[in-house]
């Protein structure tokens, strides 16, 4: 699997459309101070699902779309696709390419498609984390997660790690079942008194 393309519309510093064709063997994007590399990797980790507004170095998630500058207006929405060529099959999904796209408008209202079609964050999340690719897989290393990893609490340092294998999306569902299972043992305690009550 491996990233052909990103493009983004409104996106930061990046109100036009505009394509970043990554072509075997691009390692790194180089440019001057200010010029927009971080608005690139803010954009690879947004597509992926990235839901803190501080991990995106704004203060809210509106924050993302390009607020305008002195020769152009602000724009409504902003638009990122991420482009996989899947033809190895890595991405459990039966295309050759894999297009992730997400949007947010102003009003707040917000999309994600998964090859053009409409999907939920939950099924980006489900399809990228098993390959080590969700947003805090590691995938872009932010100086915060460094930090994690020279922390001396062990449970940090373990969180890091699971994501990066792919572990966390287990976790995660772990813990929602186990969610589900205390609601369900609180309901049926209610249903307990509740029968009770009227015998
Ligand atoms: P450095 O090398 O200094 O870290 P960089 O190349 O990584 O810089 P970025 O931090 O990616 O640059 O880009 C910062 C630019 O993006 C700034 O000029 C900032 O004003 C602009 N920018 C960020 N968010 C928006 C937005 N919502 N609308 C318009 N411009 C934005």
């Amino acid at each position: 699997m491996r990233l052909t393309k990103l493009e983004v519309h409104g996106f930061k510093a990046f109100a036009d459309h505009l394509e970043f064709v990554f072509e075997k063997g691009v390692t790194a994007i180089v440019g001057p101070n200010g010029s927009g590399k971080s608005n690139v990797s803010d954009a690879v980790r947004w597509v992926l699902g990235e839901q803190r507004a501080r991990a995106m170095r704004g203060a809210k998630m509106e924050d993302v779309i390009f607020h305008g500058s002195s020769a152009r207006k602000q724009v409504n929405m902003a638009e990122v696709s991420l482009h996989f060529d899947n033809t190895e099959g890595e991405l459990p999904i039966p295309f050759k390419e894999v297009v992730i796209t997400r949007r947010l408008l102003r009003s707040g209202e917000s999309e994600y498609l998964l090859n053009r079609a409409p999907c939920r964050l939950r099924d980006i999340q489900d399809l990228v984390r098993g390959t080590g690719l969700g947003a805090d897989s590691g995938v872009v290393i932010e100086s915060k997660m460094i930090d994690s990893l020279l922390s001396d609490r062990p449970d940090e340092r373990r969180e890091l790690f699971e994501e990066a294998a792919g572990v966390g999306l287990y976790r995660d569902r772990r813990r929602s079942a186990e969610r589900r299972l205390e609601e369900t043992t609180t309901d049926l305690a209610r249903l307990d008194d509740l029968i009770n009550e009227v015998q």
